[in-house]
C-alpha cells in the first residue's frame, strides 16, 4: 500500500510517497511561500499517486484538537500568510483520503519510534536544535498534545553566571531557543555555528543549556530515551558534553539502569534526517487505521 507524506516546514515542503516499511519511494521539495502559491503544486503532486492516506508533520503552532472548529489550522505563526490556514481541510477536500496531522517534531519522534533509535519504546522525547528549538513527546505510547502541544523550545533556562548573552527569543529572551538555537549561537559568538567547530567554549556553553533541557525532561516526563536532531546537532562533540553535564545536574537524585547507560539514553537522531518524512508516513498509516 502507498502512503503520502508531507513534511511542512517554514522554508520548504517535502512531499514523498512511502510504504508501510518506512521506505521512501520518491520525493520532491517545494519552497514555502504562501498557501495560494505553495499548496496547488503539493496537491498536484499527490493527486495521481494512488495513495490511500496522507500524513502531515507541520510547523506550528497548530490546532490538533479534533473536536475544535479550527482543527487542522495553523495558528499564531510569525509566518503571516499561513495564519488561520486549514492544512487538513485543504488536503482532505482536494484528495478525499484520510489525513493524519501532527507537529513537525512529533513527526520526527514518530519516525524514530517506528523505524529508528526509539523503536519499541513508549516514552520518548525528540528535540530539534536548528533555526528554532522544538520537542516532540510520546507518553505511554501516545503523542502528547494536551491543551495545545508542547512548545518545549520555550522552557526557561538558568543562565550560566559567565554568560552575558541576553537571549534571542523575542518573547522570552533567555528561554532554551533564545539561548541555544542556531541563530542564538551565531548572535552570541559572531559567526554561524558550523564555523565555530574549533571553539570548545562554544560547545561547552551550548551543552550546558541542552543538559538543562535534558534535566527538565527527565524530571517532568521520565522518558526512556532523549533524541537530539536538527542542524546544530551535526556537531557530534556535543553528545559527550550533554551526557556528562546532564548527569552532573541530575546529581544522583534518581538512579536507573537507563541513566547508567547514558550513551544509549541521550542519542542523535538515527534516520539520516529522514525522520520527519518517515514520521509523516506513520501518521498516514495511523490515519488509515482510524
Ligand atoms: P531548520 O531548523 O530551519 O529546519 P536546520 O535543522 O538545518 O533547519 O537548522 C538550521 C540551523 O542549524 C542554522 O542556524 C545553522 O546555523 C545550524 N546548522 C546547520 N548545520 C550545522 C552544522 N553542521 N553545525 C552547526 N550548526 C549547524
Ligand atoms: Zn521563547
Amino acid at each position: 500500500m502507498l502512503y503520502g507524506a508531507l513534511e511542512a516546514g517554514g522554508t520548504k515542503m517535502v512531499c514523498a510517497i512511502g510504504n508501510e516499511n518506512g521506505e521512501i519511494l520518491e520525493q520532491i521539495s517545494i519552497p514555502t511561500t504562501t498557501p495560494e502559491e505553495t499548496m496547488p503544486p503539493i496537491i498536484a503532486y499527490f493527486k495521481d499517486k494512488e495513495i490511500k492516506a496522507i500524513g502531515v508533520a507541520c510547523f506550528g503552532p497548530i490546532d490538533l484538537n479534533q473536536k475544535s472548529e479550527t482543527y487542522g489550522c495553523i495558528l499564531q505563526t510569525p509566518k503571516i500568510p499561513w495564519r488561520g490556514f486549514n492544512m487538513v481541510k485543504c488536503i482532505s477536500d482536494a484528495l478525499g483520503i484520510p489525513v493524519g496531522f501532527d507537529t513537525d517534531v512529533n513527526g520526527s519522534l514518530l519516525g524514530e519510534v517506528t523505524w529508528g533509535c526509539a523503536k519499541g519504546l513508549e516514552n520518548a522525547v525528540y528535540f530539534t536544535i536548528g533555526t528554532g528549538v522544538g520537542a516532540g513527546v510520546m507518553t505511554n505510547g501516545r503523542m502528547l498534545h494536551g491543551m495545545l502541544h508542547p512548545e518545549a523550545g520555550h522552557i526557561m533556562m538558568a543562565v550560566r553566571s559567565d554568560d552575558r548573552y541576553q537571549g534571542k527569543c523575542p518573547t522570552h529572551g533567555t528561554c532554551l531557543e533564545g539561548m541555544a538555537a542556531g541563530p542564538a549561537i551565531e548572535a552570541r559568538w559572531g559567526a554561524p555555528a558550523k564555523e565555530l567547530v574549533d571553539r570548545p567554549e562554544v560547545w561547552d556553553l551550548e551543552s550546558y543549556y541542552l543538559a538543562q533541557a535534558v534535566m527538565n525532561c527527565v524530571m517532568l516526563l521520565s522518558p526512556q530515551i532523549i533524541i537530539f536532531g536538527g542542524g546544530v546537532m551535526h556537531q557530534q562533540q556535543l553528545f559527550p558534553l550533554i551526557r556528562q553535564k546532564s548527569l552532573e545536574m541530575i546529581n544522583g537524585y534518581i538512579q536507573t539502569p537507563l541513566l547508567k547507560d547514558i550513551e544509549h539514553y541521550i542519542v542523535p537522531a538515527s534516520l539520516n534526517d529522514n525522520q520527519g518524512i518517515m514520521g509523516a508516513i506513520r501518521l498516514a498509516m495511523d490515519a488509515m487505521k482510524s
